[in-house]
């Protein structure tokens, strides 16, 4: 049998690895359009920016390792197409590769921010060590820096900037930070926290233009008309997935490649994992698509564990982290609905955890510097435990005894 798998990051590369480890014999291809070994992304964003580039360290497993597990690696060349009545990919370089099954692990792509001057030099994105690269050499000659979007990964990058010395302003449409995920609660407190460490936070403000000087970025000018001068641009405004081989090959998307609860597509011998998949949740209308290791990675071996005899469907408590300047930020569940925000701690002493109900259901809870809380809401969601407002406010509450 042979499966193949379309990129090479992080779901792409665990699905190998479990395919092997779960004693799967035949061949495995796994082809990414990004040079080298898989790595890791969440560094790009923190240390990375703040240490030497080394991109060893991102490796997710050295290049031996791949022919030690007999995992066939061709880097740096795209699929542009799909045969899916031939089971058979075709490379960029016309190479073709059959397959029996197919794995999509496409990922996502920066969403490019539409306004004139976004192409200047001096902007940037950050998806890639090469992107993260560039942006760290180019925040060694910078003094400030404008990061627009107010997501995990622009205020990451506001920290690591803030903690190289440089002026720092975030500008961001929506009132409040990581808006999208966290409760107004959670926001309110790396607001803060931002502000404390000198970041100058612009909400509620859309980007006109990003304005140049000498032919490079020099900072933006504000649909409110403010210009904000900077050396660099930081661009953040999410993703967009890479669904459009699937779609040409006729297969349904909607916001990503639509799966069924056990990750497969109308078409029984292609699967979608990791950011690429829009994916059913009981109890949940609609389908989710998800952009954390957690997803990829847990996605990657429970088709690993089908494709090699054991039936189980997609059933994952979701979880996430953040980390900016001391706060480290963990969240387990889908809290976006909740009606009720419970603290559980200080938060001004900046440890506390945020539990999120939707009536008396509890949705998922936010912890900044509260690891021991995190561990025990993902037990309490896995295991769909009843917990009170009431007790999970009570600090005497002990949430591991009452999981054990
Ligand atoms: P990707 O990592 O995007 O990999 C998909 C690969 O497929 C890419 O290499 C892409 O180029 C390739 N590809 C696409 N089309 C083709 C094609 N036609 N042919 C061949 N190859 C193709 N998550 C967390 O949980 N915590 C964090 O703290 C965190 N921090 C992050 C920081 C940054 C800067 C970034 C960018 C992401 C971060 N994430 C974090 C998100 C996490 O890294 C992603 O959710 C995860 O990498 C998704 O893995 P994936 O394999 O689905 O997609």
């Amino acid at each position: 049998m042979s499966i193949v798998i379309i990129g090479s990051g992080q779901a792409g590369f665990e699905a190998a690895v479990s395919l092997r480890s779960h004693g799967f014999s035949g061949t495995i291809t796994l082809v990414g359009d990004e040079p080298g070994v898989p790595y890791q992304r969440p560094p790009l964003s923190k240390a990375y920016l703040h240490s030497d580039p080394d991109r060893e360290s991102l490796a997710l497993r050295p290049a031996q390792y791949f022919d030690d597990h007999r995992i066939t690696l061709t880097c740096g060349k795209p699929v542009v197409r799909i045969d899916r009545d031939a089971q058979r990919v075709e490379l960029i370089d016309a190479t073709a590769i059959e397959y029996d099954h197919l794995i999509l692990a496409t990922g996502a792509r920066n969403r490019l921010l539409p306004v004139p001057g976004a192409n200047l030099p001096g902007v940037h994105y950050l998806r890639t060590a090469g992107e993260a690269e560039s942006l760290t050499s180019s925040m060694a000659s910078c003094s400030s820096l404008v990061v627009i979007g107010a997501g995990f990964i622009g205020l990451e990058v506001a920290a690591a900037a803030r903690k190289k010395g440089l002026d720092v302003t975030v500008v961001e449409a929506m009132d409040r930070p990581m808006a999208r995920a966290l409760s107004s609660v959670m926001s309110g407190y790396f607001s803060t926290a931002h502000t404390e460490h000198g970041v100058h936070m612009r909400l509620s403000t859309g980007v006109k233009t990003i304005n140049a000087a000498d032919g490079r970025a020099a900072g933006v000018t504000t649909n409110s008309g403010d210009v904000i001068h900077a050396d660099a641009v930081v661009v953040g405004i999410g993703v967009v997935p890479n669904i459009e081989l699937a779609a040409l090959t006729g297969l349904p998307v909607d916001n990503g490649i639509v799966v069924d609860e056990y990750l497969r597509t109308p078409d029984e011998n292609i699967s979608a994992i990791g950011d690429c998949a829009a994916y059913p949740i009981p109890g949940k209308a609609g389908l989710v698509r998800l952009e954390s290791v957690q997803n990829a990675v847990d996605q990657a071996r429970c088709l690993a564990a089908q494709l090699t005899g054991t039936s189980t469907h997609y059933r994952s408590v979701p979880w996430f982290w953040s980390e900016q300047y001391e706060s480290k930020l963990q969240m387990a569940g889908l809290t976006a609905g909740a009606d009720t925000h419970v603290v559980r701690g200080s938060v001004d002493s900046g440890v506390f955890s945020i539990f999120c109900f939707l009536g008396t259901r509890l949705l998922g809870v936010e912890s900044v510097n509260k690891p021991r809380d995190h561990m025990a809401a993902r037990k309490i969601l896995a295991t769909e435990m009843p917990l009170t407002p009431e007790q999970a406010a009570d600090t005497d509450f002990d949430l591991k005894l009452a999981i054990a």
